[in-house]
């Protein structure tokens, strides 16, 4: 037994666990920078830039029984998540967030020792809830164009990988997964997780041609999805997973009782009635999308991805400006965004996409970034 001046320790796995480490809040971003916080412009954690369905506060205000506990078995809801989604309810698991059920399943499929194939770059909280569970991740590259190197990832598959995890949309390269990707993985026999936490905005033909349905067929297919996003509720926690029957009572037996709480139910069911509402958000976001990247692929010393999500990544390509001095930038304006401690997106920043107002916010911002070094190249020029 390790002991530290006779007191027994934590599990030695934790201590290699390098934190996820969440977009800034505005609070500790204020806090840091001295920019107040209402002057601040949030595009670090794609969240959306809408308030949820106004249903939302009148019924979470109207609601009153809050001495009660939500519904254990979360029956109604899934019967309209069944609805909403296309499949059959005995295959619908809900939980605090989507976050929750990736370390549940992580639980219940791994052992110390086995390992989690990923596509990298990817949400790094894969990474870390395998850490957790004493695991080991297998990160193999994506090619130059982020597509899935599938060869790679058979080539790198061991005994003990239980599971591959595909993030469709990627975050934070805005790819979605191709269908053949897919099946060639689900043909390993190892669980193949789908996280499509950002799927309501890959267009129409790209929520039609989410794998979801499938969960029925393939009986190692698992479809992770939110409501953070789409429908405005990250900070309401509500996140369902489809699975094959089998794997659902799995995951719930690792789940606390009441884990969804009971205002995520009324905001969800309610969010569900208000569809017309949310697809028009969901377009102002994918057209606001579309201006966003019109307007960063204008500026010479960026390069920004096609994205299928509510964020673009953008690499800074003009070796003379550094990170640093492009961040403390935007940060001197109050403006967030995600930065990357990964050596593959060192020089890489993912922007959520906003209103029309964020953009232009952005956009003057990263003109005076432009003046800026276009004066500093014309002064080197010119000594
Ligand atoms: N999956 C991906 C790919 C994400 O980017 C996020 C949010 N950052 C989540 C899952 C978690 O979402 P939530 O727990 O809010 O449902």
């Amino acid at each position: 037994m390790q002991c530290v001046n006779g007191i027994v320790q934590v599990r030695p796995e934790l201590a290699h666990v390098e934190d996820y480490v969440p977009g800034e809040s505005l609070a500790a971003f204020s806090a840091r920078t001295g920019v107040p916080v209402d002057r601040l412009i949030k595009l670090n954690s794609n969240e959306s830039p809408y308030l949820p369905s106004p249903r939302v506060s009148r019924a979470l205000g109207e609601h009153v029984q809050y001495n009660l506990y939500p519904d254990p078995g979360g029956g109604a809801l899934i019967a309209e998540l069944a609805a909403y989604t296309g499949i059959a309810p005995e295959h619908i698991v809900l939980s605090s967030g989507s976050n929750e059920l990736i370390t549940k399943l992580w639980s219940a499929f791994l052992s110390p020792g086995d390992s989690v194939l990923t596509a990298s770059p990817t949400f790094s909280l894969y990474t870390t809830a395998t850490t957790l569970a004493g695991g080991e991740t297998i990160a193999v590259l994506r090619r130059d164009d982020y597509e899935l190197d599938v060869p790679a990832m058979l080539a790198a598959l061991r005994d003990d990988t239980k599971l591959i995890v595909l993030c469709s949309p990627n975050n934070p390269t805005g790819n979605l997964v191709a269908r053949a990707d897919m099946e060639a993985l689900l043909a390993t026999g190892r669980i193949v997780v789908v996280d499509e936490a950002y799927i309501e905005f890959a267009g129409e033909d790209g929520l039609a041609a989410s794998p979801i349905s499938l969960v029925a067929t393939y009986p190692n297919l698992v479809v992770l999805r939110t409501f953070s996003k789409w429908a405005g509720l990250a900070g309401l926690r509500l996140g369902y997973g489809a699975f094959p029957t089998w794997i659902v009572p799995h995951v719930r037996k690792l789940q606390l009782p009441f884990e969804v709480n009971l205002a995520a139910h009324v905001a969800a069911h309610e969010t569900l009635r208000d569809l017309p509402l949310m697809r028009s958000r969901i377009a102002e976001v994918i057209a606001e999308r579309e201006n966003l990247f019109t307007m960063l692929a204008g500026q010479p010393y960026l390069r920004v991805f096609p994205s299928r999500g509510n964020f673009l990544l953008a690499e800074i390509s003009a070796p003379r400006l550094s990170v640093a001095e492009f961040r403390s930038q935007m940060e001197a304006h109050g403006i967030l965004l995600r930065y990357f401690r990964t050596p593959d997106l060192a020089r890489h920043v993912r922007i959520t996409v906003g209103t029309a107002e964020h953009t232009a916010a952005l956009g003057r911002v990263l003109a005076e970034i432009g003046a800026r070094l276009g004066s500093a190249v014309a002064a080197t020029t010119s000594a």
